[in-house]
C-alpha cells in the first residue's frame, strides 16, 4: 500500500509495474545480471530500505531468476517474495516448480504465453491461506466467501470466464510436452548458431527453463532484424525500452544510464521465433538467415 516499495526489474512487461502501482505502492527498480536477463540478487540487496515490502523477480523469458538468492534476501529483511511467472509455466528452479517458490505467484494466460487461452486469462497461485482468501476476494469486487451480497473489499472484476478455463483445462497437460519442445528447440538454435558473432542466452545450469523466448544479442540489433525481415523471418524486442524509461513511470522512473545492464540489454536484445510448431527445417531457415544477415 501507500508508503511501501517494492523491488523489481526494469526488464519486463509493463504489467508488473502496474501491479505494484494498483496496490498503492512505488516500484523500484533494481539492475539485471547482463548473463540472465533476471534481477540481480546484489542490486536487489543494494536497493532495500526500511520501506521494503516485497521482492518481484520476474522468470524473464521462462528462464527462473535466482529464487534461492532472491529468497535469502527476502527472509533476511522479512518481506514477500511474489513471482511474476507470467513467461514461465512449468519451469523449475534447481527441481522447484517456479510460481511455488515465494509468498504467491503470477500466471498469465494472455494467447501468447507458454499455456495462452482463446482471450485474457490468469492465476495466482500461493500456499497461503490469507493470501488466497483475499485475491479470490478481490477478483470477484471483493465479495466475501460464502456471501453474494457481502463485500468485505473493494476489488475488480478479474474472474476467469468459464469458456477460457475449459480452453485451459484441455491445453493444460500438454504444457510440460510443448516445453520440452521449446527446449529442443533453444539447443539447436545454440548448435547451430555455435560461433556466430552474438550473444546465445545463458546456459540451462541449476534451472529448466522453458524458453518462452529464445533472445540473443547482437550489435546493430535494428539492422539485424531489418534483412530477418526481408528473409521472411519475423522478430521481436522483449523489451526495447525499460520500465524505468517509460513515460508512464514518472515519479518513479529513473533517468538514463541509471540502471547500464538493462539499458544496455534493451538495445541489443532480439527474440527469435520461438513456439513448440516450429520444424527443425524452420530453425535451420532461421539460423541460416540470421548468420546471413550478420554477416552482411
Ligand atoms: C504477460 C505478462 C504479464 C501479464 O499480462 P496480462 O496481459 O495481464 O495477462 C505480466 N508480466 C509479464 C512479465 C508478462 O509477460
Amino acid at each position: 500500500g501507500p508508503g511501501d516499495e517494492v523491488i523489481t526489474t526494469p526488464l519486463t512487461f509493463m504489467a508488473t509495474v502496474e501491479a505494484i502501482v494498483h496496490a498503492g505502492a512505488r516500484p523500484v527498480f533494481a539492475d539485471i545480471d547482463p548473463a540472465t536477463y533476471n534481477l540481480d540478487p546484489n542490486r536487489v540487496a543494494a536497493a532495500v530500505t526500511p520501506r521494503t515490502r516485497a521482492i518481484l523477480p520476474v522468470h524473464l523469458y521462462g528462464r527462473p531468476a535466482d529464487l534461492d538468492a532472491l529468497g535469502e534476501l527476502a527472509d533476511l529483511h522479512h518481506v514477500v517474495l511474489i513471482e511474476d511467472a507470467c513467461q514461465a509455466h512449468g519451469a523449475r528452479w534447481r527441481g522447484r516448480r517456479v510460481g511455488g517458490c515465494g509468498a504467491a505467484g503470477c500466471f498469465s494466460f494472455y494467447p501468447g504465453k507458454n499455456l495462452g487461452g482463446l482471450g485474457d486469462g490468469g492465476m495466482v497461485v500461493t500456499n497461503d491461506a490469507d493470501i488466497a482468501r483475499h485475491v479470490r476476494a478481490l477478483r470477484d469486487h471483493g465479495r466475501m466467501a460464502n456471501s453474494k451480497y457481502q463485500h468485505a473489499l473493494l476489488g475488480f472484476g478479474e474472474r476467469l470466464d468459464a469458456l477460457q478455463a475449459a480452453v485451459l483445462a484441455v491445453k493444460l497437460p500438454y504444457v510440460d510436452a510443448w516445453n520440452a519442445r521449446r527446449r529442443e528447440i533453444a539447443a539447436r538454435y545454440r548448435t547451430l548458431l555455435d560461433g556466430a558473432p552474438l550473444t546465445l542466452p545463458a546456459a540451462d545450469e541449476e534451472t529448466e527453463p522453458v524458453y518462452h523466448q529464445f533472445v540473443v544479442r547482437v550489435d546493430r540489433r535494428d539492422v539485424v532484424r531489418a534483412q530477418l525481415s526481408e528473409r521472411g523471418v519475423a522478430t521481436g524486442v522483449h523489451y526495447p525500452i525499460p520500465a524505468h524509461r517509460q513515460p508512464a513511470c514518472g515519479s518513479f522512473g529513473l533517468p538514463p544510464g541509471s540502471l547500464p545492464a538493462a539499458e544496455r540489454a534493451a538495445d541489443e536484445i532480439v527474440s527469435l521465433p520461438m513456439y513448440p510448431e516450429l520444424s527443425d527445417e524452420n530453425v535451420e531457415a532461421v539460423a541460416r538467415a540470421l548468420r546471413a544477415a550478420l554477416a552482411s
